[in-house]
């Protein structure tokens, strides 16, 4: 979910304001946590059974595990962690953006090394970040830092590739129009893209860096991490209103062995450029929207595939929002909540459906708290096979070992 919410909602009135957060569905709806659903690793593994029959569930050689499901920055409940997906492949782990929490729940889905020493970035792969809103990069900070202890007992050989966004290049626009323009921050580099981002992050902890270099003869995280902006240079240049091209062909990211990870541009106005990663193994394929209005390039990536993992919004957190705001700008928010985000009545009908995806497991869900039936009328529309996501959720691809 997009940052515009907890903007908009500085602007209300405070008394509008907690009566908007008082009530238990709203709040949890702003921070898209939820407060249904389970959260417990025992838990979830029942429900993920029940809900992996489709796919096998169990000793298959390609997984996907949710590690986090909730949209959008604010954290107000345990009950989801932020938004993080990961696909595996035999040992080997790909996670998708690294919302709140996600470090922890890897190790709670048993994604981590065995043993002494099987530390949580033992079997990472790769990691892919969708775009650069907080609430999908929030812990690679984190992860980045910590990399010396928690690449300890590594089994992977190489290092952990990282493909983000780059430099967008402009600034979005103002919204609504008619604002005056706010400050800028770090004006001298306002739009860093993940190479960026992270070399802010080598001058932060440097202190501990040479700290552990010095003392302990650590290594940089640079050893462990190989982080790459991906290369959009010859399909789009950002503009301030980031919409983005239609694509006639996905971008190819990566080969490694037998694992293909391709990606499209999906529309996150103005965020951008913000991506879409599909997973091909020889087991079967895994497509990860990223935060998306319906975008004709996910569709087209996410033809045929066995899973199709999408974020959704109920629009009527965006008039229950709308309902609180100022009126000079709740039309606007309103607006800009249901073209940056797929609802649940596009989700299946305009996205799952035409992609001819066999699953559609909905994930990043503003507001969490909603009732699982309230997400199931996605299947309106959708001949799959549709699952309410939930933390720590696990798919088997393909057939079982
Ligand atoms: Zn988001
Ligand atoms: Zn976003």
């Amino acid at each position: 979910m997009c940052d515009v919410v907890g903007k908009a909602l500085n602007q209300v009135p405070e008394a509008s304001r907690r009566r908007f957060l008082s009530g238990a569905g709203a709040m949890a709806a702003l921070s898209g946590l939820a407060l249904a659903g389970c959260s417990t690793p025992e838990a979830n593994s029942s429900q993920t059974s029940a809900s992996a029959s489709d796919g096998g569930g169990g000793n298959t050689r390609t997984s996907l595990v949710l590690l986090g499901t909730a949209g959008g920055p604010t954290v107000l409940t345990d009950e989801r962690f932020g938004v993080a997906t990961a696909v595996t492949y035999e040992d080997r782990v790909y996670l998708v953006d690294l919302g709140h929490g996600s470090h922890m729940n890897l190790i709670r889905a048993g994604l981590g090394g065995e043993g002494f020493g099987g530390t949580s970035m033992a079997r990472i792969r790769g990691i892919f970040f969708t775009h650069l809103h907080s609430d999908h990069i929030v812990e690679w900070p984190a992860v980045y830092a910590t990399a010396g202890m928690n690449s300890v007992g590594r089994t992977i050989d190489g290092p952990i590739e990282v493909f983000g966004p780059g430099d967008r290049g402009s600034l979005v626009r103002v919204f609504p129009p008619n604002r005056a323009e706010p400050p800028v921050f770090n004006p001298d580099d306002p739009t860093p893209g993940i190479s960026g981002m992270t070399s802010y992050l080598r001058q932060a902890f440097a202190a501990d860096f040479n700290d552990r270099a010095r003392d302990s003869n650590f290594e940089s995280p640079d050893a462990t991490f190989n982080v790459q902006d991906l290369d959009i240079s010859s399909l789009w240049t950002v503009d301030p209103e980031g919409v983005p091209p239609r694509l006639t062909a996905p971008i190819e990211v990566w080969e490694d062995d037998d694992v293909k990870i391709t990606a499209t541009l999906v529309d996150h106005r103005p965020t951008a450029p913000a991506f879409a990663y599909r997973f091909d193994t020889p087991d079967g394929s895994v497509v990860i929207s990223g935060d998306t209005g319906v975008s004709a390039n996910l569709i087209d990536l996410a033809q045929g595939c066995d899973y199709l993992v999408h974020e959704v919004i109920d629009p009527q957190f965006a008039e229950d929002l709308a309902a609180v705001l100022p009126p000079e700008i709740a039309p606007a928010v309103k607006e800009h909540l249901l073209i940056s985000h797929t609802t649940i009545e596009q989700v299946g009908r305009d996205v799952a459906e035409p992609a001819g995806a066999k699953n559609l497991v909905l994930s990043h869900l503003v507001p969490g708290n909603n009732p699982d039936s309230r997400w199931e009328e996605a299947r309106k529309g959708y001949s799959g096979n549709l699952i309410v996501g939930k933390d720590l959720m696990r798919f088997g691809v393909g057939a079982k070992a």
